[in-house]
């Protein structure tokens, strides 16, 4: 039985990783029974990484390099790789060693027992803060609650995907995209795989908090609309409070003959409304900011230059 095996890699500023990387992946490939392409998307790093990826390109046969104009973010490398590929069954893998190349024949294995989608999810983290494990349980659970399409849990982008999916994903060119919760949404055999995660082997995160946060709220307004309903709600028994206040304010002037007092309340019921009313905006304004992007329709990347490239099939536009 043979079959075509594609590796995608986004990779940004890993120079100093990008070498044992390929090292560690080549050794795993070479031991798979199918005609392996590696291809590695450079995110426009500023570092070493993409001189490195020629020397890697030009030393193995298997390797193709795409240089992205400018960094345009994980989720479009990652992108711009699924486009670039054409094989039976396609892996995602993070180039910084912290998703073992090693764990590949397993998810290959699950996809040959029929699964479209085999996802690893981490048994533990190594060198995650407590506060980092915390707010991502939090943010799962959050989606969980939130999101028509539930997203696996302590799953990163590691997964492995069959031709059909990846098609399925190719069709899906939003611009905000939130890739976990893509994969989740197209459906198909999806199964998971546990493994155990390690520490960044070299380099640094490009991630920060603001980062991971702007990243929380993008995968909850592109998947749930709830927001909007809660501000909804929230408008609805601030008007209903509000109703019953002026009814007793009205009360209480005719059968007491109240004398004219009550700046603190009038403070604290325009304070109120006023504070319910541009969070209100603020979700809206989430939603009207996204429908303008997306109505945009600009390609979701672009690519400079390429190394290595049998793979002419990565220039159908994106
Ligand atoms: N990455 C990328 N573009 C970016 C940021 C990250 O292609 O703008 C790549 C990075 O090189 C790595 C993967 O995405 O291969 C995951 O990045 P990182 O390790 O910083 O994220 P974390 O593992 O902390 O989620
Ligand atoms: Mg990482």
């Amino acid at each position: 039985m043979s079959f075509s095996l594609a590796i995608v890699v986004p990779a940004y500023n890993e120079a100093q990783v990008i070498g044992s990387f390929h090292a560690r992946l080549g050794a795993v490939l070479d031991g798979i029974d199918a005609s392996a392409r590696v291809v590695y998307i450079d995110d426009g790093s500023s570092d070493d990484t993409w001189p490195m990826l020629g020397a890697i390109a030009a030393q193995d046969a298997r390797v193709e390099a795409l240089r992205l104009s400018r960094n345009f973010g994980k989720e479009a490398a990652m992108t711009a790789g699924l486009d670039a590929v054409d094989a039976d069954a396609v892996v995602v893998i993070d180039a910084d060693l912290q998703d073992p190349p090693e764990l590949i024949p397993e998810l290959i294995a699950r996809w040959l027992d029929g699964h479209d989608v085999v996802y690893a999810t981490r048994a533990e983290r190594a060198g995650e803060t407590r506060t980092k494990k915390i707010t991502s349980a939090a943010f799962y659970r959050l989606m969980e609650r939130l999101s028509d399409t539930p997203l696996p849990r302590d799953t990163g982008d590691f997964r492995l995907l069959s031709r059909r999916a990846v098609e399925a994903l190719r069709g899906l060119r939003e611009r905000q995209r939130f890739m976990k919760g893509l994969f989740a949404w197209i459906g198909y055999r999806q199964t998971a795989v546990t493994y155990y995660r390690d520490a960044r082997y070299a380099g640094t995160t490009k991630w920060n908090y603001w980062r991971l946060t702007n990243l929380a709220v993008e995968g909850i307004t592109s998947f749930s609309t709830a927001p909007l309903r809660a501000a909804t709600w929230l408008g609805v028994s601030a008007a209903a409070l509000a109703f019953l206040y002026g009814v007793w304010v009205l009360l209480k002037a005719l059968v007491w003959g109240d004398p004219v007092r009550g700046y603190p309340t009038l403070m604290v019921v325009i304070l109120f409304l006023g504070g319910a009313q541009l969070l209100a905006l603020g979700v809206i304004g989430e939603y009207v900011g996204r429908t303008y992007a997306e109505s945009k329709r600009r390609p979701l990347y672009y690519i400079e230059s390429r190394h290595g490239g049998l793979l002419r099939s990565a220039d159908r536009a994106p």
